[in-house]
């Protein structure tokens, strides 16, 4: 059996991964759950937010699947996320972006680049080191490639015209979709920002360093429609960890609102992980049909409640007969 590490973490994260673990449940997915309070909310009472133990007990699961954790800008206090996606070696960030508009793959570097930890904070001066390497790059193009290969073309994301690391970032994603024989361009950051809104059509897959990739995902769920959408997995040669791309939302935790599609979606994308296409399908085909039918939470101007819209999801599958 499947063991799963299950982090709901803070603010909506709860809310939104007991309707993935409903909707995992109606699908007829049987795993071991292992559940995790890490996240903010432990920090406040007991000055942890992850332990090392969580880490070691994590490496024991198959994958992880993760609501939201608050990450408040206190100098004293390390992201947990970038922690897990370091130690388990996630470095493939994968994020679909689909609606009537887009239809993309970001491919996100995630263990390197600005999010590196090489840091030093002052008050009159802060720095952050870059970190490109040709490992790194190289293994997230061959990430990104194996998509492409499946799919139109790959363009590769860059501001490699006033950073020396994406000289060699770019460089390496040349050399692996030269060896892939793959379609492939590149473009710089800030006109691939526009073009995503202007003309989305133009992109296929996209693959870019760790902060120009969590800044252009979160774009693309603006035109998708809403961060409660999009759903993401982080993957290593090992382990997996998968979760919506949205945060902890604190401005509206609590009220039962929340749009679960992208844990939802994330939960579905855990299965095709574990190859079970066929369950995978009938939770993508079943939260397609609901918001074809304006079943909608209000991020997407509808007056759902989290559990009414997971209500429906189910109510889809049975009919359907996935459940
Ligand atoms: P956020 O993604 O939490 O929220 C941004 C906006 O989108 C808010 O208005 C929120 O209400 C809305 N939104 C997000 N998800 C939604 C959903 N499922 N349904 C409806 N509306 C939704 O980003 P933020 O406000 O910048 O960050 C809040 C906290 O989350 C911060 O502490 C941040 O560090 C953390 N964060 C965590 C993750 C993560 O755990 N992966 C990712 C991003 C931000
Ligand atoms: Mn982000």
């Amino acid at each position: 059996m499947k063991k799963i590490a299950l982090v709901p973490g803070d603010g909506i994260g709860p809310e939104v991964i007991s309707s993935a673990l409903r909707v995992l449940n109606a699908a007829g997915f049987d795993g071991e759950l292992v559940e995790f309070d890490i996240g903010y909310g432990r920090w406040r009472r007991d000055g942890k937010a992850i332990t090392d133990d969580d880490i070691e007990r994590m490496k024991d699961c198959d994958c992880i699947l993760f609501g939201a954790i608050t990450t408040p800008p206190d100098p004293g206090y390390r992201s947990v996320l970038i922690r897990i996606r370091k130690e388990l070696d996630l470095y493939a960030n994968i994020r679909p972006l689909r609606s009537s508009r887009i239809d993309v793959i970001i491919v996100r570097e995630n263990t390197e680049g600005l999010y590196s930890g090489l840091e030093m904070l002052g008050d009159e001066e802060a720095r952050t080191v870059r970190v490109i390497t040709r490992k790194g790059s190289q293994r997230i193009a061959e990430v990104a490639c194996r998509i492409a290969s499946e799919r139109k073309h790959l363009t590769i994301i860059h501001k490699a015209n006033v950073l020396k690391s994406d000289v060699l970032f770019l460089k390496t994603c040349r050399e692996v979709a030269e060896r892939y024989g793959i379609r492939y361009d590149d473009m710089l950051v800030d006109a691939a920002a526009y073009n995503m809104v202007i003309r989305p059509e133009m992109f296929d897959v996209m693959v870019t360093t760790n902060l120009f990739g969590d800044i252009l995902s979160d774009e693309g769920a603006g035109i998708v429609g809403s961060l409660g959408l999009c759903a993401s997995a982080n993957l290593g040669d090992r382990w997996a960890l998968f979760e919506p791309i949205h945060g902890s939302a604190p401005d509206i935790a609590g009220n039962g609102i929340a749009n679960p599609v992208g844990a939802i979606r994330s939960a579905a994308m855990m299965l095709e992980w574990f190859g079970e296409m066929e369950r995978a399908q009938s939770i993508h085909q079943a939260v397609d049909r609901t918001l074809s039918k304006g079943v909608k939470t209000p991020d997407l101007g509808g007056l759902c409640t989290t559990s009414e819209f997971t209500d429906a999801v189910i109510d889809e599958m049975r009919r359907a007969g996935a459940c």
